[in-house]
């Protein structure tokens, strides 16, 4: 059985035996994450959390773009949520090449100039997740005094290293 009808059985088996149907909308803990696509993460495992529990917005890396910014916008005004956590992770396919690495590439499969195209690769993990809860801390259009923390998710462990702000945690982070 190819993988696409494995899938279409699974939902079939998850259906049968549903039993989510009278949740809310707006998430119960009022809390909205950000993490990387890595298909390693589960988030809702990683922080025991439920179904309904927590507004959960993926991308490559777990950065704060434009269209993230824009779903916490709703998140936080619309449905509630006042505390956001970024999620990064050890081993992050981001950090093993360049965004010119990946123009050259797309250029020579495609046929298409790939210059305009940004893939905000980065290569230093830990700045790249407080430049993440920066980017949430300074956005002028959620709700002031909302609480952000940045983590760093060990996928060979399953533990979440809290990144916090300034020179004490560079410290804390290399012992
Ligand atoms: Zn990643």
């Amino acid at each position: 059985m190819g993988s696409h009808e494995e899938n279409l059985k699974g939902n079939r088996e998850y259906a049968e035996h549903f039993t989510l149907g009278h949740l809310p909308t707006p998430p119960a803990k009022k809390l909205a994450i950000v993490a990387c696509m890595d298909a390693r993460l589960t988030v809702e495992q990683i922080l025991a959390l439920k179904t309904g529990d927590a507004h959960i917005i993926r991308n490559a890396g777990g950065l704060v773009t434009d269209d993230v910014l824009r779903s916490l916008v709703i998140s936080s005004h619309l449905l509630g949520t006042r505390t956001y956590y970024v999620i990064q992770h050890t081993d992050c396919g981001m950090l093993t090449f360049t965004d010119q690495d990946l123009r050259d590439q797309l250029k020579a499969k495609t046929g298409h100039d790939a210059s305009h195209l940004h893939f905000h690769t980065f290569s230093n993990l830990e700045e790249s997740v407080r430049k993440q809860v920066e980017t949430i801390r300074n956005y002028p259009f959620l709700i002031p005094g909302t609480d952000v923390h940045g983590f760093i998710y060990d996928v060979h462990t399953g533990k979440l290293q809290e990144i916090a702000e300034g020179e004490a945690c560079a410290a804390s982070l290399s012992s």
